[in-house]
C-alpha cells in the first residue's frame, strides 16, 4: 500500500510501457529471463490475449468442461469454435484427451471450481502431443500448495504459463497477472499488447506488485498459512460429512449428501456466510468455499452444523 501511495504521487506521468520493474522481478523469481515475461491488467487480459494470438477460424480452443468461466467466454467473443472435453466422473482431467487435437489448450493446475491438478509429467505429456500448437497453462492458484510448470517453458517452445497477483499475492483490486513462455511467444503477446492497450497496467499496480515481489518470503508464509486452515476447515467439513475433492487452490470444493448444494448455499447466505454454487448440471451438488480466516472459518463450519441440524 506504501508502494502504490507514494507511485500516486506521480500519476501525472504515464506508467512504464516496458513494465520492466516488475518483468524483471518475476523473471528473478522464476528463474526466467525478463524476455520470457509479459506483465498483463490482471491474469484475464493474459488469457485473451493468448486467445486473440492462437486462435482463429481454422484453430479454435479446447478446455475442459468444467473450469474457468471465462475460456467459453473469450471463445465466444472471439468467434471460436470451442471443444469443451469432459472432466473424468471423479473431476480429474484425463491429460490424453488432449492429445493431438489441432486446437489451442487451455487448462487451468489447479482446476476451478474443483482444485484439482494434473502432475508435471501429465502437462509434459500434453506438450509432447501438441507439438504445433500452444498449450495455456493457468496457474491462478498454483501457489497454494501445487507445482508450477514454468521450468517447462525452456523445454517446451509451445507453452504458456499464465499467473496472477490477485489470489496468492492479496493484490486482486490492483489487476496485475503475468505470462511466462518462449520469446517468441511473449514477443506475439506483447505485439497484442502494443497494439491494444501499451499503458496496460497503470503506475500504482506496478510499485504494488513489485513491492511484493521484493517480499516474497511474507507471501509464501501467507500461503503456507492458508494451506493449514484449508486442512482444518476441511476436517471440520468432513466431520459434518462433507465429501470433499483434494483441492490444492485457497478454496474446497464440497457437497453433503443430505442437502442440495443450492439450498447449503442459500441457508448459509442467511447466516451470512457466502459461498460459491454453480448451476451447472455435474456440479450442481457442490459449493466452492473460500478458505477464510479463523474466525471465518469457524463461523462457516457453526454454520453448517446448525443448518445440518435443521435438516434432519
Ligand atoms: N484464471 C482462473 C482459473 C481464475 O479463477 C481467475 C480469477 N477468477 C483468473 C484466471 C483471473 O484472475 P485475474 O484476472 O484477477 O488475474
Amino acid at each position: 500500500m506504501a508502494a502504490a501511495q507514494s507511485a500516486a504521487l506521480d500519476c501525472n506521468l504515464y506508467s512504464d510501457p516496458t513494465l520492466t520493474s516488475v518483468r524483471e522481478r518475476i523473471a528473478r523469481l522464476n528463474g526466467v529471463e525478463s524476455e520470457n515475461v509479459i506483465v498483463t491488467n490482471g491474469s484475464d487480459e493474459a488469457l485473451s490475449f493468448a486467445f486473440m494470438a492462437y486462435c482463429d477460424k481454422e484453430t479454435g480452443a479446447a478446455f475442459p468442461d468444467i473450469s474457468y468461466g471465462f475460456y467459453p467466454v473469450f471463445g465466444k467473443l472471439y468467434g471460436l469454435d470451442c471443444k469443451k472435453i469432459a472432466l473424468k466422473d471423479d473431476f480429474s482431467i484425463n491429460a490424453s484427451d488432449y492429445f493431438g487435437l489441432g486446437r489451442t489448450i487451455f487448462i487451468a493446475n489447479p482446476n476451478a471450481p474443483t482444485g484439482l491438478t494434473l502432475t508435471l509429467s501429465e502437462i509434459e505429456d500434453i506438450l509432447k502431443n501438441n507439438p504445433d500448437n500452444i498449450v495455456v497453462i493457468d496457474e491462478a492458484y498454483v501457489d497454494f500448495g501445487a507445482e508450477s510448470a514454468v521450468p517447462l517453458t525452456k523445454k517446451y517452445g509451445n507453452l504458456l504459463v499464465v499467473g496472477t497477483f490477485s489470489k496468492s499475492r492479496s493484490l486482486a483490486g490492483a489487476r496485475v497477472g503475468f505470462g511466462i513462455a518462449s520469446k517468441e511467444i511473449i514477443k506475439d503477446l506483447d505485439k497484442l499488447r502494443n497494439s491494444t492497450n501499451p499503458y496496460n497496467v497503470n503506475s500504482m499496480s506496478l510499485a504494488a506488485a513489485a513491492a511484493a515481489l521484493d517480499d516474497n518470503e511474507y507471501y509464501v508464509s501467507n500461503c503456507k498459512k492458508i494451506e493449514t486452515s484449508r486442512k482444518v476447515m476441511s476436517d471440520g467439513l468432513k466431520a459434518l460429512g462433507f465429501e470433499l475433492t483434494d483441492s490444492k487452490a485457497n478454496f474446497v470444493f464440497a457437497k453433503h449428501p443430505k442437502i442440495d448444494g443450492k439450498e447449503l448455499y442459500l441457508k448459509l447466505r442467511e447466516e451470512g456466510v457466502l459461498v460459491r454454487h454453480f448451476d451447472a448440471d455435474r456440479i450442481s451438488e457442490y459449493n466452492r468455499i473460500t478458505v477464510g480466516s479463523e474466525s471465518e472459518v469457524s463461523a462457516l463450519l457453526s454454520a453448517c452444523e446448525k443448518i445440518l441440524k435443521g435438516t434432519n
